[in-house]
């Protein structure tokens, strides 16, 4: 699905960097192929795109691409999201996830902690005392758990990017404010939903808030599976713009990012749930150089896209 260079939005997706796209496979059914999302994105003269996989590190699909569709010009990465299928948050995954791939910068560019799998999301999702007693989260008295110190210092040897997962926004701060302290100079965080007062933590501690198209969308307002067989709404239902504008505006378009978070078969393919969001960024009255600092500036800094 390819659409013409003059659809409305479309200026905004040249030279742009989609980092959130579920097109690995999964349990549930997919809009497109990695091979496809990146044809796509070379249609579109889109710059590179990330590939977030809930099963296993996509550094390994994103080095496969580079080798069979590198002509292309559209850069692909992938990392590390530490579910308990890929591997759980060990210092082993991480390690192994680091060194992957098809030779020297296809390794995984983040290391993320679990988005299911948290004690913050799987408490929403009403899983039981057995199950939630194995996620991650970080305490009330925010000291950070191991093997997480190990795993920042890892990621900073490798200047990595170090992902906190679906925390909650506390939680996040106190990531953002530990991985600062083991020489990580790379955080990403999902802010689509946190209080204004943590994204600002967030960014005041040197890291990137990313927002979501995905929360935008009416794919919140149906059950999926995510991660298992279980299927769940995702917390907190659909979003506006003009609510997740004001937390964009808390981050400030200097330390934002857009993403799609699409691939899902219930949304577009992504680059035109791409082109969607930048016409609601646009709705919101982000002028033209702020959507290209968060849709190109800032991951093309934060992946280190070349
Ligand atoms: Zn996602």
């Amino acid at each position: 699905m390819n659409l013409p260079a003059n659809t409305p939005g479309m200026q905004y997706l040249v030279g742009a960097i989609d980092c959130h796209i579920h097109a690995p496979p999964h349990l549930n059914g997919r809009s497109v192929t990695v091979f496809e999302a990146v044809r796509q994105a070379a249609a579109a003269g889109m710059r590179a795109i990330g590939l977030m996989d809930n099963f296993c590190n996509s550094a390994g699909y994103a080095a496969l691409a580079m080798a069979e569709l590198g002509h292309l010009g559209v850069e692909v990465f992938g990392g590390l999201i530490m579910q308990p299928v890929a591997g759980g948050v060990t210092a082993a995954a991480a390690r192994a996830a680091l060194g992957y791939g098809y030779g020297p910068g296809t390794a995984a560019r983040f290391i993320s902690l679990p988005t299911h799998h948290t004690r913050f999301v799987s408490q929403k999702e009403g899983r039981s005392p057995a199950y939630l007693e194995t996620t991650f989260w970080v305490p009330e008295n925010g000291v950070v758990p191991d093997p997480v110190p190990e795993i920042m210092e890892m990621v900073a040897a490798a200047d990595a990017v170090f992902d906190c997962g679906h925390v909650s926004g506390r939680e996040a701060v106190a990531l953002a404010a530990e991985a600062k302290r083991r020489g990580v100079t790379r955080v990403r965080t999902h802010c689509s939903r946190y209080a204004l007062d943590d994204i600002r933590a967030i960014v005041d501690l040197g890291g990137y808030a990313e927002f979501c198209f995905f929360p935008l969308t009416h794919a919140t307002t149906v059950a999926l599976t995510h991660v298992d067989q279980e299927k769940h709404k995702t917390m907190g239902g659909r979003m506006t713009i003009d609510e997740m504008a004001e937390r964009i505006r808390a981050a400030s378009p200097a330390r934002a990012i857009l993403s799609s978070d699409s691939g899902v078969y219930i949304l577009p393919p992504p680059v035109e749930a791409f082109r969607e969001f930048m016409l609601l960024a646009e709705a919101a009255d982000f002028t033209p150089a702020e959507i290209h600092q968060m849709n190109t500036i800032n991951p093309a800094t934060l992946f280190r896209v070349a």
